[in-house]
């Protein structure tokens, strides 16, 4: 069985300066892809559907940011699959195309739809190229520049290799524009608080994320043991080096192995509306590692207002995401025993059967 990689491509590695779109790079990605396909089997998000609606039109007059995007998008995504299906085609590979929402991944039976429906074309050798539906997205949960979404579906098929695609070679200490210092980071090990606040304000001109946002799709994808590369589309052969991992980006190594969960414990972990955070301390880290129950001793924070039954996140004392689960008490319960010295012994916070580790 071939393993699994998704690419993530940006807008700004597809696009000209004159705002068209550079229809020699797609040609050269699909000509590196059809390449990486001997190996892997290759999963395509794309952005660029505004980028090639600008080649139609332009809505100068309309004043909703929004609407002009939306409609943008929809002129131009037609236009984008069609220029990769022809280039495709070239080398008789068949395309799919795929639009999600974060609605569709927050959806159990969505999330079910598209992981099999995806799975299936993969099986059958089809070429998926994914993007957002940008006309249906709502603006507060827009996936924006697409690096969650191609986060969320390569934990969601299960994948070997995440590669960002983007316009800047890799991961820097600073923003590389603007901070001639600015030094490139060649491996993160560990994705921390420190290093998120570092890249906070870097958001690239144009795009919709920048390097905040490919850090946090790398933080989903390591935390579920992929790892995940961020490199720079204007390298000749960018992709061939990072399937052979010798990208000269940036390198985000694992922090968990990678698990096989089943479909209800994948979309738990990736997809499922979260209400809040419970951390643990390490002998409850270990009780989870022996696949027990989350117990109310090894309890020591607690973020968010939830109720019973509603879906947490499980962090260590070091902020990294251990698992989630669906609890037994409310937040103000377990803030009670967060408090107490003598915490009650035996009281089941997250029963295991209801509990989805990463470890
Ligand atoms: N889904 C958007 C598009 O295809 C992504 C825009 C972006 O990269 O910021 O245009």
């Amino acid at each position: 069985m071939k393993k699994k990689i998704l690419i993530k491509v940006g807008t700004h590695v597809l696009g000209r300066d004159n705002g068209r779109l550079n229809y020699n790079r797609i040609a050269d990605l699909v000509d590196q892809i059809i390449i990486l396909r001997e190996s892997y089997q290759v999963i395509l998000v794309s952005s660029g559907a505004t980028r090639a609606g600008k080649e139609f039109c332009q809505f100068e007059n309309e004043k909703d940011p929004l609407i002009k995007r939306q409609m943008l998008a929809s002129i131009g995504q037609g236009r984008l699959f069609q220029v990769y299906s022809d280039f495709f085609r070239e080398h008789s590979v068949v395309t799919a195309q795929a639009l999600l929402t974060s609605g569709n991944f927050r959806n159990k039976n969505s999330f079910q739809n598209m992981k099999s429906t995806l799975e299936g074309l993969l099986e059958n050798n089809i070429m998926p190229i994914i993007n957002e539906n940008d006309v249906t997205s709502h603006k507060e949960s827009s996936f924006g520049d697409n690096d969650q979404l191609a986060a969320l579906t390569g934990a969601m098929l299960n994948i070997d290799l995440l590669v960002l695609v983007s316009d800047i070679i890799g991961f820097y200490t600073a923003d590389p524009k603007r901070d001639p210092k600015a030094k490139l980071i060649r491996k993160v090990e560990r994705i921390t608080p420190e290093l998120l606040t570092l890249c906070e304000n870097s958001l690239s001109e144009g795009g919709t994320g920048g390097m905040l946002s490919k850090l946090k799709a790398a933080e989903l994808a390591t935390q579920h043991g992929i790892p995940t590369i961020v490199c720079s589309g204007k390298e000749p052969d960018c992709l061939l080096k990072a399937g052979r991992l010798e990208s000269s980006g940036t390198y985000f190594t694992p922090v968990n192995e990678k698990k096989q969960l089943s479909l209800r414990g994948s979309w738990m972990t990736t997809s499922a509306d979260v209400k809040g955070v419970i951390r643990i301390d390490l002998g409850a880290e270990k009780a989870l590692k022996e696949n027990k129950s989350l117990l109310a001793v090894g309890v020591t924070g607690v973020e968010g207002k939830f109720n019973e039954k509603d879906v947490v996140l499980i962090q260590n004392n070091e902020g990294i995401r251990i698992g989630t689960g669906l609890t037994n008490h409310s937040n103000s319960v377990i803030k009670e025993f967060v408090k107490t010295k003598n915490k009650p012994k035996g009281v089941v916070v997250i029963h295991k059967n209801h509990l989805y580790t990463l470890f």
